[in-house]
């Protein structure tokens, strides 16, 4: 009878045209591996050895509400989709934007947050709106979307860098004319280093998620629902408010 079933499944599975990779299911008491970069606060940074953030806290009750225990992997923030698709990490939680081409490759949760894309630049500086950027000297965190968009600046020459701290440093150094970054890391940068600042113009809107391997639908549904039960609580916002004072 067991015999029968194995090979009515392997029919379906053989019909499918998702086909049937069991490997990739996580049930309770596994481990749910997040691939981040914690060079990204308040979402996700170092405190001593420990991984703390909105990301990583988020996360964490994620894999509370999945009877899961969560487990943190810091890479390269382009490095993150690759280690998604390959299944050395289940899920990527990294201050992460939905962008058209990433769902090419990974699918996106509901979003958990909505951010901006702004520019960081030196005092004195004689750049005063967004197009004021054309022609200069930006920098970007490699691969994100500030990158992105600064491929769509007119004339500008581009420098990237591995770490968002690190495009700011070319900044303070007069290295680069301005960086283009995420707002809440850019006020974090802003508060650490002298003599820069966030200009009043907003560059884009973005939305965040929660990245998975296309088609891992199984594990996609249990982070939505979840995500759903943080918000209904309250204990998402408190998250999110732990790390950023209301404006
Ligand atoms: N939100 C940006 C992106 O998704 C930057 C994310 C990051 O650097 N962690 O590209």
């Amino acid at each position: 009878m067991k015999k029968l079933v194995v090979i009515a499944l392997a029919a379906i599975c053989a019909l499918s045209l998702f086909g049937c990779d069991n490997s990739k299911e996580k049930t309770e008491g596994d481990t749910l591996v997040m691939a981040t970069n914690a060079e990204f606060p308040p979402y996700e940074y170092y405190e001593g050895d420990k991984i703390v953030g909105i990301d990583a806290e988020i996360m964490t009750e994620v894999a509370e509400e999945l009877g899961m225990t969560l487990e943190i992997e810091d890479m390269a923030f382009d490095s993150i989709i690759a280690a998604v698709k390959s299944g050395k990490a289940d899920l990527g939680a990294a201050g992460m934007t939905i962008t058209e081409d990433r769902q090419a490759s990974v699918d996106f949760s509901t979003p958990y947050t909505t951010a901006r894309q702004v520019v960081i630049l030196k005092d004195g500086s004689d750049i005063k709106t967004v197009d004021d950027l054309a022609g200069k000297t930006i920098g970007v965190q490699l691969g994100t979307t500030g990158d992105i968009y600064a491929g769509d600046v007119e004339g500008a020459t581009i420098e990237r860098y591995n770490k968002g701290f690190e495009a700011v440093q070319a900044l303070t150094q007069g290295k680069v004319d301005c960086v283009i970054i995420d707002n809440e890391p850019a006020k974090v940068f802003v508060s650490q280093n002298e003599g820069i600042y966030i200009l009043d113009e907003d560059f884009a809107l973005e939305e965040y998620a929660i990245a998975v391997d296309k088609g891992n639908t199984d594990l996609l549904n249990k982070i939505n629902d979840a995500l759903a039960k943080l918000k209904d609580s309250g204990k998402l916002q408190e998250i999110i408010d732990k790390y950023i004072s209301a404006e």
